[in-house]
């Protein structure tokens, strides 16, 4: 599942080649894409609308318009945005079509279509989109600061791998990177947040700035189940650089003394070294 890093890379596509474009008219297959308002909603929001920005909170892309609406894109299990010239081959799956007026096409594709595609009033965004209004801090889009995020981890009794996932407190970690961080910060994913004394707070903070912005400059992961590629078809390579994720049963190559191990924690597969991770 895409997560902050692999958006990040799609929204500097988009900014790169798609923003200032005029949307001449769209095409819309699965209604599934579109199921928060509708087909007509989308259509007539996007159709002659010029694409102003390309912004990113979290793992949501917001594009807004010169009409004075927003474009929503979530890319969720397995979400593709691609630019491509006019007339090129689609992909199987391509569920939205944007036309743009330079004779280039940005196609959201989706094969389990859990992603979705959204036109909205970003005065009605409490409404139409209720989980971007309690959405926490974006740790790359956003002031991440050491101090608030001490006196966060200082006030919870909860393990620190769920806290990470939850995106009303940290917007865009999703299972991939809250392992790496958690790793690189050498912290266990069950250690209770509270617990956390000044330097391993320290640690942490700082993991989820590296590892974010490694993974971003190297383009994101791409795991074999998944989909995940860029503005340009491409996929990324920080799935090289994993150092826990899915490495169950190998040597840590961290401490070079434990084991990777996988367990179960708050329902997600979680993967950590109990030597180096305490
Ligand atoms: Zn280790």
């Amino acid at each position: 599942m895409p997560e902050l890093p692999e958006v990040e890379t799609v929204r500097r596509g988009l900014a790169d080649r798609v923003v200032g474009r005029r949307v001449e008219r769209v095409e819309v297959g699965r209604e599934r894409v579109v199921r928060r308002t509708s087909r007509e909603e989308l259509i007539d929001g996007l159709s002659g609308a010029t694409i102003m920005a390309a912004n990113r909170r979290g793992k949501y892309l917001l594009l807004p318009l010169d009409s004075g609406d927003e474009v929503m894109i979530h890319l969720r299990m397995s979400g593709q945005v691609l630019h491509a010239a006019a007339g090129s081959a689609r992909p199987a799956h391509t569920h939205v079509v944007m036309y743009l007026e330079d004779d280039t096409e940005v196609w959201f594709v989706d094969p389990r279509t859990f992603g979705e595609v959204v036109v909205f009033d970003p005065e009605r965004v409490g409404e139409v989109l209720p989980e971007l209004a309690g959405m926490g801090v974006d740790p790359v889009a956003e002031q991440f600061e050491l101090r608030p995020f001490r006196a966060m981890l200082r006030s919870v009794r909860r393990a620190l791998k769920p806290l990470l996932l939850d995106q009303h407190v940290i917007a865009g970690i999703g299972n991939i990177y809250a392992d790496e961080i958690l790793h690189r910060a050498r912290l266990r994913p069950d250690r209770v947040a509270s617990s956390l004394d000044s330097r391993a707070t320290r640690r942490l903070h700082e993991s989820v700035g590296s590892v974010l912005s490694e993974a971003i400059d190297a383009g994101g992961s791409t795991l074999s189940d998944a989909q995940y590629v860029d503005l340009m078809g491409a996929g990324g390579s920080f799935q090289n650089d994993h150092r826990v994720y899915a490495r169950a049963g190998e040597r840590c190559v961290s401490c070079g003394r434990g084991w990777i191990r996988r367990t179960v924690l708050g329902g997600r597969s979680t993967h950590f070294c109990s030597v180096c991770q305490r």
